[in-house]
């Protein structure tokens, strides 16, 4: 028997579901939880309480949690480089950071044409080491996840950190509030959610997907992939068959490479982001609001392609 917490909209999702397996609610009291990264080496998990300037962490040997570093510049968003490194997006520091091997921080994004960053909200690495990020307001808009300023840029755009020289380029710029990103797992298509009804009233809540140019430096016109039915898509990740494991306002929405909704896995708070984690990266971390969920799911995170 399947848990009342997995709706099957289709039956595509039954294979993912597993009977039996719960989900697990591993820790509360955050005000904000999101970016969620998930650290193999080191058998844990570090995700982001913005409001409350920390990055907390989950022990996976024995489900202990901590904070992992505070102050910490309202950080939001995280992914694991191709070395293993923290790559950060920093709402307060208004840059993209890596930290590096020796346990400091670089910069390795502040400026667009001159112009400071909005506020670093998700972040993705390549295969080819190129860092992809997107930089809506949300960091800027108030003092409660960063300090408040007027956007120099007056856009917010999806951007490509170079990985040869660094430069920042402009990859996507018809998005309102452009959040959560992820590529397909060949890495043909870029997909990235559309927050921007917080800002403008007629913003449809969707994911949008972009072709990923041969080079692998741009991307084409984008089209709708899917539309949220239950508040907004934030934060989403992608598994080896190309499903879209995404955030939304009940909980974790489930979309078929076609861009079918076949499922969802419903949580008692809003959730902004997931990520895969475990020995087999077959546990899908949700952070909800004011806490960290798990669930085990027959499917694992998708790996980067081989270059
Ligand atoms: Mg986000």
């Amino acid at each position: 028997m399947l848990d009342k917490e997995f709706k099957v909209l289709d039956e595509r999702f039954r294979r993912y579901a597993m009977g039996n397996v719960h989900i697990e609610k591993l820790w509360t009291g955050s005000r904000w939880a999101e970016g969620p990264a998930y650290f193999p080496a080191g058998k844990y998990l570090i995700w982001s309480d913005i409001p409350n300037d920390r990055l907390l962490r989950f022990d996976e040997t024995d489900g202990s949690v901590s904070v992992f570093s505070a102050p910490c510049n309202n950080q939001n968003g995280h992914t694991v480089d191709l070395e293993g490194r923290l790559i950060a997006c920093e709402h307060r520091g208004r840059a993209v950071t890596r930290i590096e091997h020796d346990g400091s921080r670089r910069i390795l994004a502040d400026r667009f044409e001159g112009k400071k960053l909005n506020s670093p909200n998700d972040v993705v690495v390549k295969s080819d080491g190129s860092i992809w990020f997107t930089d809506p307001t949300y960091g800027i808009d108030g003092e409660y996840e960063g300090d408040h300023a007027i956007s120099e840029i007056g856009a917010c755009n999806v951007y490509r950190i170079d990985p040869i020289n660094g430069a920042v380029a402009a990859v996507v710029t018809d998005m309102v509030r452009p959040n959560g990103l992820a590529f397909s797992p060949d890495e043909k298509l870029l997909y990235v959610a559309d927050t921007g009804l917080t800002h403008k009233p007629d913003c449809s809540p969707d994911i949008r997907v972009y072709h990923v140019a041969p080079d692998g430096r741009s991307v084409s016109a984008g089209r709708r992939f899917a539309t949220c039915d239950n508040g907004l898509f934030d934060g989403f990740r992608i598994d080896i068959h190309g499903n879209i494991w995404s955030s939304a306002a009940d909980g974790v929405h489930c979309f078929a490479p076609d861009g079918t909704l076949i499922g969802k896995i419903l949580i008692p708070e809003v959730v902004a982001n997931v990520t895969f984690g475990g020995r087999k990266r077959n546990r899908l971390y949700i952070c909800g609001t004011t806490s960290l969920y798990s669930v085990y799911l027959n499917t694992q995170g998708a790996l980067r392609p081989k270059v």
